[in-house]
């Protein structure tokens, strides 16, 4: 199975937290996002204030993580951090608000896997600091409100459509975070290289990060089986031919698409005669969960214009059909 997919090993790889960028100047690419959280940081410090609530959206790997750490790190705050799946209570939510100081970051990972009765929770906070508590249970249960420290939320998800409403209202800051740009990545790796004490070329940097998926995450796990090849082969330095081989090796293509993505591309050139077909269809298909197709698999083959979406599901385009080496179909576009 693909470890994009899994989870273990995604924390595994980011558990080399030596790689990560810790202020906003050594942040690679995203500049949108950067200017902007500057300017806001800048603000709440000169003010004195815990800044405002930030919502990072975007496929996973592009840095939504390391973003809220370098948010906690330049305001000068705690980092708190914990994700949707692993609050299954109020109570839960609750102790992890109580602790909080004033300023503090608390980063919720994949805020839309939170269960409605922890949002709740979650609304007053956001909005009032402040915790509405149910004392007791029947006739004389009542409600106290206790005060919390001014803090800031920060939020990260796949997909912001995944979110209810009233919590993405309650988001000053939204972030949107998108595929990084050759260049952006070949500097990823070149530094990832430097902090790893590996040698490597400029065209062996360029070739990693053009068969990165746009994702800072697979660049930086590229860059580890490369270094590998380089040190079983003994290369001295990684260079496009080193490159070159161990992706060819992992099975990354010309353009950075894995056996996963063409195995969805494949299967509905050849079973569904490129489609359009529904994604519930694709996924039971791949023996894979639909939000791993959706916020995994989809992001960048739509990104690179391999798919298209339709009311009825997804349809190849052209140039899909051309990376496959298969005739398009009559009347499928240029
Ligand atoms: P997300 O939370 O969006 O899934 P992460 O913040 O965990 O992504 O980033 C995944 C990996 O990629 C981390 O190891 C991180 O260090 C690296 N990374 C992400 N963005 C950048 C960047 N702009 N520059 C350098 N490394 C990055």
């Amino acid at each position: 199975k693909d470890d994009r997919l899994i989870d273990g090993a995604r924390k595994a790889e980011d558990a080399d937290a030596a790689l990560r960028p810790k202020r906003l100047d050594d942040f690679v690419g995203q500049p949108q996002a950067k200017d902007n959280l500057r300017v806001f940081v800048e603000a709440a410090r000169a003010r004195g204030e815990a800044l405002d609530h930030v919502l990072f959206h975007g496929p996973p790997g592009l840095g939504k993580t390391t973003l809220a750490q370098i948010v906690a790190n330049e305001l000068g705050v705690n980092f708190r951090a914990t994700s949707g799946p692993v609050i299954t209570k109020a109570g839960d939510l609750a102790a992890l608000l109580t602790n909080l100081e004033a300023g503090d970051v608390l980063f919720i990972d994949e805020i839309h896997r939170l269960s409605p009765a922890v949002e709740e929770v979650l609304y007053p906070a956001m909005e009032d600091y402040a915790l509405d508590l149910m004392i007791g249970e029947g006739p004389s249960a009542r409600s106290v409100r206790i005060d919390l420290p001014r803090f800031t939320l920060i939020g990260a998800t796949t997909r912001s459509g995944l979110l209810a409403k009233p919590l993405l209202d309650r988001f000053g800051i939204p972030v949107r975070l998108d595929f990084y740009s050759h260049t952006d990545l070949c500097a990823i790796v070149r530094r990832g290289a430097e902090k790893l004490g590996a040698a490597i070329s400029q065209d062996g940097a360029m070739e990693i990060a053009r068969r990165s998926r746009g994702t800072p995450r697979v660049a930086g796990r590229l860059l580890r089986r490369v270094r590998d090849v380089a040190t079983v082969e003994g290369a001295p330095v990684i260079d496009r031919a080193v490159a070159d081989r161990a992706l060819a090796r992992l099975e990354i293509d010309a353009v950075g698409l894995d056996p996963l993505d063409r195995r969805y591309l494949r299967l509905i050139a050849e079973h569904f005669g490129g489609g359009p077909v529904g994604v519930e269809t694709i996924a039971a298909a791949l023996a894979e969960a639909r939000d791993a197709v959706e916020d995994v698999i989809e992001p960048f083959l739509l990104q690179q214009g391999l798919i298209q979406r339709t009311p009825r599901g997804r349809a190849l385009s052209a140039s899909a059909w051309r990376h496959l080496g298969l005739p398009a179909p009559k009347g499928v576009g240029p």
